[in-house]
């Protein structure tokens, strides 16, 4: 745990106690702060007074005395519209950040810091830039978004102390950028922007310009790596290199004449004058399709400043795991290749998957999102059959009728069974049965996680005899 030390001896007021909220608490709890803290559920406030907080309901605040507020990054800020405590705060002209801002004002110059955001493959870039700076004998420490929390994770070592070098990698959702204005990484990555959580930020411009701003607040002597693939983000990339940022370029099937890229499956490094080879992509087989390619070429550009050996970079990415659903391979039996893209919620997520195999038995449906999957139409002709399930069945077969054959499975167990038996059975040298849900999982689900968890569980429970017959 990292201990926030810059509210020592002032009071500081801890709204939503979920995980960052209580690991506030506990932060500058352990650096010498006095807490007060409220969540509207009951449960919360409990973990929060354990923490060594002050329970008392926001509307009595003193706010006074408080010298900052700390807000979780699921109370609105400013849209649809801001959450009464934060108007109070504003009013009381106490400032309202999150918990990256308290890391930020223990651990920056301390230890270098790398923060990732974009639209899509945050998760993705920031799990490989970790593990291609494990696998190059740093201490990749890695949070925010994924996983820990930031103040969760290991305080920055002493200069004293030998070692791996620390270096932190953190995930960041535009909502805690909002809460972050003092945080300056030394690497910003920015690795894509399209239409998403606009009720939270009012307009697109809103959403990009949050994205922005990190970029920009990156330290003075630090750099930025950005997507070049969209136009939100080239437009970032422009105003940046204009600004005299140090900002490099990342695309996937353009040749850049300065960045990163991908072209022809290969990643190519012209940071310098030339441009140089790296690796072929198809090496990396855990990170499948142009979008993991790109999230590739991110996390490469991202690395560089701190390794300089890039035979040992390729070796890294090739060696990456891959996270779990996300186009996670949970296995084959016989032919027959079965795919975990749980965390694909929406039609653009589900895309990446249906761009990536030939002869797709696929499992869809859930809770809908806007719009269906009407723009999946191109796809179409590689599903061999759709398995729908959820509320979202019906509205999905409306769409697939008379374009590709479909069965109302209506849970993830019949279609499960189905599409294995229908795979197995096809003329298809390699079918894929693939969960890629395009939908929210919360009608029949937790959410994506146990929606994936359950699919891994029902293939590992399948009958492995054609797999016998197989290879007999
Ligand atoms: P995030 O953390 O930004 O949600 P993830 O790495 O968890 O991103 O990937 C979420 C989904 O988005 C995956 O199912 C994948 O299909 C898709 N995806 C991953 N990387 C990219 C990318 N670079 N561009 C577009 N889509 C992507």
């Amino acid at each position: 745990m990292i201990a926030a030390r810059a509210f020592a001896g002032k009071t500081v007021a801890v709204f939503g106690l979920a995980r960052t909220g209580l690991g506030a608490i506990r932060a500058l709890v352990a650096g010498g702060a006095m807490v007060i803290a409220w969540d509207d559920n009951a449960a919360a406030r409990d973990l929060g007074s354990r923490e060594g907080a002050q329970i008392m309901p926001w509307r009595e605040w003193p706010w006074e005395m408080i010298a900052a507020l700390v807000l979780s990054p699921g109370v609105p800020l400013t849209h649809p519209k801001p959450h009464g405590v934060v108007e109070h705060a504003t009013a009381a002209r106490v400032p309202v950040i999150g918990d990256v801002e308290l890391f930020a004002r223990e651990v920056q110059g301390k230890a270098p810091v790398i923060a990732i955001t974009g639209t899509n493959g945050k998760s993705t870039t920031t799990a490989l830039v970790g593990h291609i700076l494990n696998a190059c004998g740093f201490d990749a420490q890695i949070g925010g978004n994924i996983g820990k929390s930031v103040l969760e994770l290991a305080p920055p070592p002493s200069s004293n102390k030998n070692g791996a070098k620390t270096i932190y990698v953190l995930e960041m959702s535009s909502f805690q950028i909002d809460l972050a204005p003092g945080l300056a990484p030394d690497v910003g990555v920015l690795s894509n922007l399209s239409p998403d959580h606009i009720d939270r930020h009012g307009t697109m411009q809103n959403y990009a310009a949050i994205k922005a701003r990190l970029m920009r607040q990156t330290a003075e002597t630090g750099q930025v790596v950005v997507g070049v693939d969209d136009a939100y983000s080239s437009a970032i990339f422009t105003q940046l290199s204009a600004a005299g940022v140090q900002a490099h370029p990342v695309s996937v099937g353009k040749v850049l004449g300065r960045g990163i890229f991908v072209v022809d499956g290969a990643l190519y490094d012209a940071m310098g004058a030339r441009a140089v080879k790296i690796m072929e992509m198809g090496a990396a087989v855990h990170l499948p399709g142009a979008h993991n390619w790109q999230n590739a070429a991110l996390a490469y550009g991202a690395v560089r400043p701190y390794v300089s050996d890039t035979k040992a970079i390729a070796a890294a990415i090739a060696s990456f795991p891959g996270l779990a659903h996300r186009m996670e391979d949970v296995g084959r039996i016989g032919k027959v290749q079965f795919i975990n893209d749980s965390k694909a919620t929406n039609a653009d997520a589900t895309a990446r998957a249906l761009a990536v195999y030939p002869d797709i038995f696929w499992i869809a449906g859930g809770k809908p999102k806007e719009g269906g999957i009407e723009s999946l139409g191109g796809f179409f002709p590689r599903i061999r059959k759709a398995y729908l399930i959820g509320e979202a069945a019906p509205q999905f077969a409306r769409t697939l009728d008379g374009k590709a054959l479909y069965e109302m499975s209506a849970t993830l167990d019949v279609a499960v069974a189905s599409a294995a038996r229908d795979a197995a059975a096809s003329l298809s040298s390699a079918p894929v049965v693939l969960l890629s849900p395009a939908c929210a999982s919360y009608d029949q689900f937790k959410d994506f996680e146990q929606r994936g968890d359950v699919f891994r569980d029902l293939v590992a429970r399948l009958p492995r005899e054609h797999t016998a017959r197989v290879a007999s």
